[in-house]
């Protein structure tokens, strides 16, 4: 039996990088798989077909997750083809990188809606499946950032802040329903988001991992899936930092 056979998981933004990796790993353990996407319908179809090469069943919804019809749709979509949410990984993000003094009140804004307001619409309405059967996971993605901070990343680590705080508080909320609900922490992670970064900047952060390696997609994927398991059903409102060692 695989850990995870007959369960809706929804994983928002799992079109390519972290989300895809996570998507395709529950797919590998037996879950029925929503891949949420904003744009690149492409790519969110290459998952997909990722998923069900699995042998899974999977389906991709575009939705924008800082928005509230489009969030009801997703759920509405995900009843439609699996029933109700098992598992919630709220990884749907983006950066607008820009030092405070450039960075314009769309730029803060933008990433806020997305990063920390997304997640609270998804986590709000899935949240409701989860209550009626008492059991359920919230999985969310945070960042280093948001715990220590960065230059350029005024915006970015406040969402990430944001989003430590919202997890802490909703699992203490619904830890008598039989829902945790913790976050995780990259560091650097190879994917289209680090791409943008200068190879110059790229190499010297690289010198600062213990574990002298970028992280994988798939490192964070193992992460959110022991979090997502019964082996983990005694950790709520936790932060698991993932990042080879680079903040200690
Ligand atoms: P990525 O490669 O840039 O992919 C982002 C995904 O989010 C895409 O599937 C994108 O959809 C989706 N997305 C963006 N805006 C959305 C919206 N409004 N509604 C729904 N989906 C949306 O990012 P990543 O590197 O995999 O990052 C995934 C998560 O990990 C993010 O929350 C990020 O902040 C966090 N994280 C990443 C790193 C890192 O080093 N990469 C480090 C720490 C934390 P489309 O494909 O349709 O555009």
């Amino acid at each position: 039996m695989k850990k995870f056979e007959g369960k809706t998981v929804l994983v928002t933004g799992a079109g390519r990088g972290i989300g895809r990796a996570v998507a395709v790993a529950f797919a590998r353990e037996g879950a029925n798989v929503v891949i949420n996407f904003a744009g690149r319908e492409e790519s969110a179809k290459e998952t997909v077909a990722l998923c069900e090469a699995e042998g899974a069943k999977a389906i991709c919804v575009k939705a924008d997750v800082s928005k509230e019809e489009d969030c009801k749709k997703l759920l509405e979509e995900t009843h439609a083809a699996f029933g109700e949410v098992s598992v919630l990984v709220n990884n749907a993000g983006i950066t607008r990188d820009k030092l405070l003094i450039g960075l314009t009140e769309e730029d803060f804004m933008s990433v806020l809606e997305v990063n920390l307001k997304g997640t609270y619409l998804c986590t709000k309405l899935a949240v409701k499946d989860m209550m009626k059967k008492r059991s359920g996971r919230i999985i969310n993605l945070s960042s280093v950032v948001g715990v220590h901070g960065n230059a350029g990343q005024s915006n970015y680590a406040a969402s990430k802040a944001g989003v430590i705080g919202f997890t802490k508080s909703v699992a203490k909320e619904f830890a008598s329903r039989g829902i945790t609900v913790n976050a995780v922490a990259p560091g650097m992670i190879e994917t289209d988001m680090t791409d943008a970064i200068p190879e110059a900047m790229h190499e010297a952060m690289l010198n600062q991992i213990p574990l002298k390696r970028i992280g994988t997609p798939e490192d964070i994927a193992n992460g959110v899936l022991f979090l997502a398991s019964d082996e983990a059903s005694y950790i709520t409102g936790q932060v698991i930092t993932i990042d080879g060692g680079l903040m200690g």
